[in-house]
């Protein structure tokens, strides 16, 4: 049976061209990149060497990047040190974030007493941007806003150049994880004007357990790990340097083919959308998913017009692999926060949500082999239901 992967928000396949150059590390750099001696200072040039070049890929200085292991620990170092080490006591957010965002909030909520407020969301699964402005002008207690670039689960895409001007007015940090945008837009993150930043590998053809988190330079975070004092003493450990250099090629590979992946991902997404339209009738997508602009294009959620809790598994006997929800964290099936923010009980209990997620590598063959099985599950519920 041929096997269609299409679960591509939750990471992806890392490429040859990685494995290679990851591989060359492995075989000839095994120094520690704390060591004086010439071992040692091999191994920490490739790690500065990939300082720079991702730092000159998304316009911002090498001093502004530190290696972390992933998306979510770079995420929870920002927001805690944010809370621990510059002094904010009011955190504005959603109930839309990746789970690393969610759970870190919760925990300050609870142990450091900081005040949350979650937005309102719109029925499109868009904040409430009138809202948002509203608070971050009350400058009463230093604040900071962490809202994702593009939500894993439905797509949409904030508006992060608008509100980083507003958070910059009002002399309040703000926090973007981007770790479904590095690499599928060219980001250029200064002029996007944000304090914080995150990203991945895996989600990028790289290496899983690399990352880094960029924090602006006039923004002094501390460690969530002490020890040796790497990473300018942001991060303690012996660093991952064949990860980092994975995780540098990751980058110069996704963004010299940039145009050419959009372009193509952005085919396989409205082909999909198109034969889902003719094959299953009433079937919508979730949030701003159907649109190409407004949403991530690698990703769309569907909202099929039928329940069925076992679909995950009814599409893995197919052999096709997609997550319901976000799925990338625990793989249970259960209704996610997000669907859940968007809709009623009734309205769930008449649907099942399915987020398929592409890359360069998607073809229209494997998006064929997913529509015909979905519409072999609808004809089975249109038969149970007449
Ligand atoms: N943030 C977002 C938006 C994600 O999609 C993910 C991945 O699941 C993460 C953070 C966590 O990244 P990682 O898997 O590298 O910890």
């Amino acid at each position: 049976m041929q096997r269609v992967y299409l679960d591509n928000a939750a990471t992806t396949a890392i490429r040859p061209e990685v494995v290679d150059e990851m591989a060359n590390v492995m075989k000839n750099v095994y120094g520690n990149p704390s060591s004086t001696h010439v071992f040692g200072r091999e191994a920490k040039a490739l790690i500065e060497l990939s300082r720079k070049n991702i730092a000159q890929r998304l316009n911002v200085t090498s001093a502004e990047i530190y290696f972390t292991s992933c998306g979510t620990e770079s995420n929870n170092t920002i927001i805690r040190s944010c809370v621990n080490d510059l002094d904010v006591t009011r955190i504005i957010t959603t109930d839309l974030e990746h789970k690393c965002v969610l759970e870190s909030v919760k925990d300050l909520e609870k142990r450091a007493k900081v005040d949350v407020i979650r937005l309102n969301i719109l029925k499109d699964g868009n904040i409430d941007y009138d809202q948002l402005e509203e608070l971050i002008k009350d400058q009463s207690k230093k604040t900071l806003v962490s809202l994702m670039h593009a939500n894993n689960e439905i797509g949409n895409l904030t508006d992060v150049k608008h509100i980083a001007k507003i958070c910059q007015e009002n002399n309040t940090l703000f926090h973007t994880d981007t770790v479904q945008t590095v690499g599928h837009y060219d980001l250029d993150l200064k002029d996007l004007g944000v304090d914080f930043a995150s990203c991945s590998a895996h989600k990028i053809h790289g290496p899983k357990g690399a990352g880094f988190l960029y924090a602006k330079k006039a923004t002094h975070i501390k460690p969530l790990i002490s020890g040796g004092g790497q990473e300018r003493g942001l991060r303690s450990g012996t660093e991952n340097v064949y990860g980092i250099v994975g995780l540098s090629k990751s980058l110069d590979l996704a963004l010299d083919e940039l145009d050419a992946h959009i372009s193509h991902i952005k085919e396989i997404k409205q082909y999909t959308i198109d034969q889902l339209k003719e094959a299953i009738p009433g079937v919508a997508f979730n949030g701003l998913s159907e649109d190409l602009e407004k949403s991530l294009y690698a990703l769309l959620s569907i909202k099929l017009p039928f329940h069925d809790s076992l679909i995950g598994f009814e599409l893995e006997l197919a052999g096709i692999a997609v997550s319901q929800g976000s799925a990338c964290s625990s793989g249970a099936a259960k209704v996610s926060l997000v669907m859940s923010t968007l809709y009623t009980d009734e309205e769930i209990d008449q649907m099942t949500p399915l987020r398929v997620s592409f890359s360069y590598e998607t073809t229209k063959e494997d998006i064929d082999i997913l529509i015909s099985t979905l519409k072999k599950i609808a004809a089975k519920h249109q038969l149970q239901n007449a």
